[in-house]
C-alpha cells in the first residue's frame, strides 16, 4: 500500500440518513496511480460514499483530503475529477453522446482539439459510433453508460470515481472499458476509486480492495490478500470415507488453519491449507500412510467466495 502517494484520503467519514446511520468512521485513501475497488452488499454505503467524496451530499462528520488540501467546496475540485454515477445520471438526456463529452469538457476548461481526439478515441473503444449523434434518452442502458464513461474518461483527471461502471454493459466493451482504464492509468498516472458487484471485473483491473458492510469497513488490503484469507494449496485425495475420517482425526488441531471436505460423489478428499507447513506436513503424512494423492495444486480462490466468506465472517 505504501508504494502509492495519496491522492484522496477520507477521515471518519460519518454519515446519517435520519435514525440510519449509513456511514460510520469511513476512512480509506487512494493512492496516485492505484486503482481502489470498493464493494458491499446493496446498501452497504457505497453510493453515499462516492457522493460525499463529491459533495452531492453532505456529510455530517469527519474530512475528505484530495491531494494534499482538504476538500471543503465541490466547485474548483469537481474539476480536477472524473465521477460517473450509478446508473448513468450525470449525461443531459437532450444531448447526444459527443455533444454530452463536448458539454462536460468545456465545464471543466478544455476546448482543444486534443480533448476532440480524446472524444473520437473513446467513442471508439466505447462501440459509440452507431450512436455518437442519437440523443442520450433514446439510447439504451447499456449505451447511456457508455455516454456517461465517455464523458468522465475524456479529459486526463487526477482521479476518477466510478460507481458501477460496467452496470449494463455487454461482455466485449466490460473488456474494452477494462483495457481503457489500465491504459489510462499506466500513460497518464491517474487513479480510481471503483464501485462495482462485478467481481471478475475488479478482479482484473483493482490493486486493492475495500469492503464496506452496513456503513463500516471490514476489509482493505490487496486482491490477493483477500482471496488468501481462505487458502492457498489443495490437496485432491481418491480415497475411502475411511480416509477421510482418519484424516480428520489425524489432522486435529488444525482445523483453524484447513478445511477438510468429503465429495460424496466421486470419493474424494480435499483438503485446503492456507499455511506451506501445514500443507508439507499433510503431504509427508499422507505420503507415509501410502495413501494416493490424485492432486496437489496452487488454489486460487475466486473474488466471489473469498468475498462471501470475508462477509460471513464478519456476521459471526
Ligand atoms: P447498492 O449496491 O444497492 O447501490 P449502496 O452500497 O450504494 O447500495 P447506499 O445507496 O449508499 O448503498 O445506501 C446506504 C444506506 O443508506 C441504505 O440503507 C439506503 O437505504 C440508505 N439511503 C441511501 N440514500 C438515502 C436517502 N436519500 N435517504 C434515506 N436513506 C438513504
Amino acid at each position: 500500500m505504501a508504494k502509492f502517494k495519496e491522492i484522496l484520503s477520507l477521515n471518519k467519514v460519518n454519515k446519517c440518513y435520519g435514525d440510519l446511520q449509513a456511514l460510520e468512521n469511513i476512512s480509506f485513501s487512494v493512492g496516485k496511480g492505484e486503482i481502489v475497488a470498493l464493494i458491499g452488499n446493496n446498501g452497504s454505503g457505497k453510493t453515499t460514499t462516492i457522493r460525499s467524496i463529491c459533495h452531492l451530499l453532505k456529510y455530517d462528520t469527519g474530512n475528505i483530503h484530495f491531494d494534499g488540501q482538504e476538500v471543503t467546496e465541490p466547485g474548483p475540485y469537481l474539476k480536477k475529477i472524473g465521477v460517473v454515477l450509478e446508473g448513468s445520471r450525470n449525461c443531459h438526456w437532450r444531448l447526444n453522446p459527443i455533444q454530452n463529452a463536448k458539454y462536460f469538457a468545456g465545464l471543466k476548461g478544455y476546448n482543444n482539439s486534443k480533448i476532440k481526439q480524446r472524444i473520437q478515441y473513446f467513442i471508439e473503444i466505447l462501440g459509440l459510433n452507431k450512436y455518437q449523434n442519437m440523443e442520450v434518452g433514446k439510447l439504451s442502458t447499456g449505451n447511456r453508460q457508455k455516454t456517461a464513461l465517455l464523458c468522465s474518461l475524456i479529459f486526463e483527471p487526477k482521479l476518477t470515481l466510478l460507481d458501477e461502471p460496467t452496470l449494463g454493459l455487454d461482455i466485449e466493451t466490460t473488456e474494452a472499458l477494462k483495457n481503457a482504464i489500465l491504459k489510462q492509468v499506466a500513460n497518464e498516472g491517474t487513479s480510481l476509486l471503483i464501485t462495482s458487484h462485478n467481481m471478475d471485473f475488479i478482479d482484473k483491473i483493482c490493486d486493492r480492495v475495500i469492503v464496506i458492510e452496513q456503513g463500516k469497513i471490514v476489509f482493505n488490503d490487496t486482491l490477493e490478500k483477500l482471496k488468501n484469507r481462505l487458502y492457498k494449496y489443495e490437496l485432491n485425495i481418491v480415497e475411502s470415507k475411511q480416509t477421510y475420517e482418519h484424516l480428520q482425526t489425524q489432522l486435529k488441531g488444525y482445523e483453524a488453519d484447513l478445511s477438510l471436505d468429503f465429495n460424496c460423489r466421486d470419493a474424494t478428499t480435499s483438503i485446503k491449507f492456507n499455511d506451506t507447513n501445514i500443507a508439507l506436513s499433510a503431504l509427508s503424512y499422507l505420503h507415509n500412510k501410502n495413501i494416493h494423492i490424485q492432486e496437489l495444486s496452487m488454489h486460487t480462490c475466486s473474488m466471489e467466495k473469498a468475498y462471501v466468506e470475508l462477509l460471513r465472517d464478519n456476521k459471526l
